[in-house]
């Protein structure tokens, strides 16, 4: 005997449900572009695992979102016949927000609210996101019918909204998924549309759900006449075909003029859920004999765990069916944070990961979009300085990790790096501005690495240098203790650290002179020093005479190979 349980929304989801119950975000159309992309995935999926798995049994044949309205009724359902979901995980993924950093988010939107702040808590909410549970902004109930694909038996969700949902298992579940939404009076909020509306409903796919590539068909009852009892006498009438929304042209494969920033804004959205506006679209159309075509985004912000390996967001595309979300063969590991589609021509529907990674076609294809991202990095910096910094603040740590794991490309990837320099306090250099600048007999590209500009600045190596007038690179990330071992040197020009062995400043008579002083001084101070190397015992290597020091008494220096303590940290925090 099936009856209903019923359980309470983990206590996050429900914070974040009573938000959207009491919404304060004025654009509650999003709801339904939300639920779209939802069933938008879940064919995806759908398609994916039938690809891969014969004995799944499910019918792939019309792949579709239906989107229901009922006047009467109050209610507007969108079905798909995807993926579906067992019940475990309806009481996972509905009932539990998994995302990461949703506290976080909670707390800033708490203290948005608190303060009065009505503008900023929407931009959070636009921000984060808002998913399923976007669609309690215009209901007072959701219904969630699903079975999962080779499952024999549904679950049905239902919940208020007010703490808790209940589940009940449904044997004559179709395969799929209906969220039934029964929308709130439209007089409790003057902002809200009647979504029984077609042409509201119409307007919302438009504008957000064009570019899916599954129809999206409206259906709606055949309008109840004014005289109902001629309406039922014609009872058996033939319905209305269902009228398909979006025009599912995607938008890599329409030519660049005719599609607007808003339309590749939603596709980035729709595939990386971030709900930032990318920084940057990329396009590329490979002609020949392996034809395929990029539509990439460089994204304003990282996701959670950029710097963990674990997710890709480039998704293959087999002549505009989608064959793999998380395609990491497509991009380096140093682009990870790289977002879009890839639509090859000939390739297999069914191509494994193992193939993939053999692939030359691929390998081909993942150099030449990494050129592009680079290039375009590039370009960015010099056309778009404003931007390029906000990228490079959050990014420019993983793209330099690159200069370590792929030396076929540093010169590409130098190309596109910028570092903070003692020349300017406000802007970054890149290490052709840097040679450029370069005073007459200096040799080498300085740099010191340290955990922060301040203390790069304050460190006494920096003394002699910033008196002579000479330019040093402040490099301030865990990677650039790897990196400028990878890079020895750039045109010709190595680079040194500071902090390693006898930096040799001036030009040549400048050097003569000094070294002529220091003979001197070494003379003069060798009781000093004999005195300071038995006191220090083993502590050091070496007591010595330094030209570097201008204000400070004394400093710790390494030798020219040995790690810097910077690197010694990081290795040690990688368990090295
Ligand atoms: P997101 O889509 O960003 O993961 P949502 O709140 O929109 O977050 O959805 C949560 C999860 O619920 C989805 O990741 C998916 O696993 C599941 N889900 C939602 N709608 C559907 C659906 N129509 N079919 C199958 N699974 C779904
Ligand atoms: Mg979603």
């Amino acid at each position: 005997i099936m009856t209903a349980q019923t359980f309470e929304f983990q206590v996050e989801a429900s914070r974040l449900l009573q938000m959207m119950v009491h919404s304060i975000y004025s654009n509650k159309d999003v709801f339904l572009r939300e639920l779209v992309s939802n069933a938008s995935d879940a064919l995806d999926k759908l398609r994916i695992e039938a690809l891969r798995d014969d004995s799944l049994g499910a019918d792939v044949s019309d792949l579709h979102i239906a989107i229901e309205t009922d006047k009467d009724a109050r209610t507007l359902t969108v079905r798909d016949n995807g993926i579906g979901m067992s019940r475990d995980e309806v009481v996972g993924l509905i009932g539990t927000i998994a995302k990461s950093g949703t506290a976080e988010f909670l707390q800033k939107l708490e203290e948005a609210r608190k303060a009065g702040n009505a503008a900023d808590a929407e931009g959070l909410i636009g921000q984060f996101g808002v998913g399923f549970y976007s669609a309690f902004m215009v209901a007072d109930e959701v219904t969630l019918l699903t079975r999962r694909a080779g499952e024999a038996t549904g679950t049905r969700w239902t919940s208020t909204g007010e703490g808790t949902y209940t589940i009940e298992e449904v044997g004559d579940a179709p395969q799929g998924t209906a969220v039934v939404l029964r929308l709130k009076p439209a007089d409790t909020d003057d902002q809200l549309f009647d979504y029984t509306e077609p042409w509201k409903i119409k307007e919302i796919i438009k504008r957000y759900s064009d570019f899916i590539t599954w129809p999206i068909r409206l259906v709606t009852p055949a309008e109840a006449g004014k005289d109902g009892e001629e309406k039922a006498e014609d009872g058996d009438s033939e319905k209305p075909e269902p009228e398909t929304l979006n025009s599912r042209k995607a938008l890599w494969a329409r030519p660049k003029s005719e599609v607007s920033d808003e339309e590749y804004h939603e596709l980035y959205r729709h595939i990386s859920h971030d709900w930032t506006d990318p920084l940057e679209t990329i396009r590329i159309n490979a002609e020949g004999t392996f034809e395929y075509q990029a539509l990439l985004f460089l994204p304003a912000r990282p996701p959670h765990g950029v710097f963990s390996h674990d997710k890709r967001g480039v998704q293959l595309y087999v002549k505009r069916v989608l064959i793999m979300e998380e395609c990491e063969e497509l991009v380096p590991p140093y682009l990870r944070f790289v977002k879009g589609v890839v639509d090859a021509q000939d390739l297999s529907l069914n191509i494994s990961r193992e193939i993939l990674q053999q692939d030359r076609h691929i390998q081909l294809m993942r150099r030449r979009l990494a050129k592009k991202v680079l290039s375009t990095l590039k370009e960015m910096r010099a056309q778009r300085p404003e931007k390029y910094a906000d990228f490079w603040r959050e990014f420019g740590p993983v793209v330099k990790e690159g200069l370590v794991n792929d030396p076929d490309s540093k010169d590409a990837i130098l190309a596109a790096c910028s570092f903070a320099t003692t020349h300017d306090a406000e802007k970054t250099a890149t290490l052709q501005e840097y040679v450029e600048r370069m005073r007459e007999g200096q040799e080498h590209i300085y740099y010191l690495t340290g955990s922060s500009r301040s203390a790069v600045e304050d460190s006494p190596h920096m003394e002699a240098f910033r008196d002579k007038g000479l330019e040093v690179l402040i490099l301030t990330d865990a990677v650039d203790e790897v990196w400028v071992d990878a890079v020895p040197e750039f045109e010709g020009k190595k680079l040194l650290s500071i902090a390693k062995g006898e930096a040799e400043l001036g030009t040549e008579e400048e050097k003569e002179a000094a070294k002529a002083e220091r003979e001197q001084q070494r003379e003069e101070y060798a009781g000093l020093l004999e005195w300071l190397s038995e006191r220090l015992g083993d502590e050091v290597k070496e007591v010595r005479l330094s030209s570097r020091l201008t204000v400070s008494p004394a400093c710790v220096v390494s030798d020219t190979d040995d790690v810097t303590p910077g690197l010694r940290n990081m290795m040690r925090a990688m368990g090295q």
